[in-house]
């Protein structure tokens, strides 16, 4: 079949990456994937080509050397789209390093999007985060609610990052973009082959629950139960991966098919549903069979309260919704988890 068009795909091997490369894939789309391999492994491209039959062209490189980047370009003069990825993410270290995370996930956004004017290539979509709304002041939250002051360095460069983007292009730049703003990305690809792999110990909470199920971890803190919620745990939205990734070829679709209504858009990426941490740890319980050791203790600072999206613009103009399930999301999160212990 022909191709659709050929996709640069940033931080291609990464979590949520690997699993849009392959949605991108089963659509008839091409990729070509850069990643400096800083929180992922170049094995994720044999999982990729396991699953869809196509092994993805891969080329090592970090976005924040430019003259790497401009070679690449040069040598790839077909790509015609990028999806952005590639970005430094632990909340926590951003708060103890925050140069680290300035210079990579900026610098990198900036070269790309230099790159893509001198090399005319006019689509970008971007990761982005629900976290540029810190605690809404209205629940659920949609794509008109304000940008909040920022909670960590790493949020402050996903709001910096969306307006980098969103200037260069009401500048006049001839790019189209759209940031795609994610609630709380979970699980695993059905085949079990690809999912997320934290490097050392977790700091979201379902590979920390998979983590304690298969007894790498004792057990599980749950960061305080005494917020304004029915059981007082915090409430987060928490989305299929591979949900999540099919947005991404809508998005892309949208672009390449100028059917965009503006030249910069953002869209709320959720399920419109809201879930306590304790509902997910009985969630897993069920949708496993596992009995989990948790303990609450004190809250974790920079929490916020409760997050979940209202989806109906993201879903009407995209054209796209999560269908699945909590707890079958949640199993095939588990099920990643066994397959992937079995071979590591
Ligand atoms: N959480 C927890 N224990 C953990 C990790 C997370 O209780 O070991 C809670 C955390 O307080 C939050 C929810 O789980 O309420 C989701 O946390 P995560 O770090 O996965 O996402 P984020 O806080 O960025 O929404």
């Amino acid at each position: 079949m022909n191709s659709k068009g050929k996709i640069l795909v940033t931080g291609g091997t990464g979590y949520i990456g690997s699993h849009t490369v392959v949605e991108l894939l089963n659509e008839n789309y091409e990729v070509a994937i850069v990643d400096n391999l800083s929180n992922s492994d170049e094995g994720v491209l044999d999982k990729i080509r396991e699953i869809t039959g196509v092994k993805p062209e891969f080329c090592q490189l970090d976005l924040c050397d430019k003259d790497d980047l401009q070679e690449f370009f040069a040598k790839n003069r077909d790509i015609d789209s990028v999806i952005h990825f590639a970005a430094y993410k632990a909340v926590g270290e951003s708060t103890k390093k925050p140069l680290k995370y300035y210079r990579n996930n900026l610098v990198s956004t900036i070269n790309l999007l230099e790159c893509m004017i001198d090399h005319k290539v006019t689509n970008i979509v971007f990761s982005s985060s629900c976290t540029v709304y810190g605690q809404p002041d209205q629940l659920p939250v949609d794509e008109t609610a304000p940008v909040k002051e920022p909670l960590s360095p790493y949020g402050n460069t996903k709001q910096t990052n969306e307006r980098v983007i969103q200037y260069t292009i009401e500048a006049g730049n001839p790019i189209k973009g759209i940031s795609l703003r994610y609630f709380n990305p979970i699980g695993a690809h059905p085949s079990a082959k690809i999912g997320e792999i934290p490097r050392g110990v977790p700091n979201n909470l379902v590979p920390y629950i998979t983590q304690t199920a298969i007894g790498i971890r004792d057990e599980l803190k749950v960061f305080g139960n005494d917020y304004n919620t029915p059981d007082g745990t915090p409430i987060r939205d928490y989305i299929n991966v591979v949900d999540l990734a099919k947005a991404h070829v809508a998005a892309i679709a949208r672009l390449i098919d100028n059917k965009n209504k503006t030249a910069y858009e953002y869209f709320n990426l959720g399920t419109g549903r809201g879930n306590t941490v304790l509902e997910v740890i009985h969630a897993f319980e069920r949708a496993t069979g596992k009995k989990l050791n948790y303990k609450i203790v004190g809250r974790r600072p920079g929490d916020v309260e409760q997050v979940y999206a209202d989806t109906s613009y993201a879903n009407k103009e995209l054209g796209w919704k999560a269908e699945k399930t909590l707890e079958e999301t949640l199993r095939s999160a588990w099920e990643f988890e066994k397959a992937y212990r079995d071979k590591n």
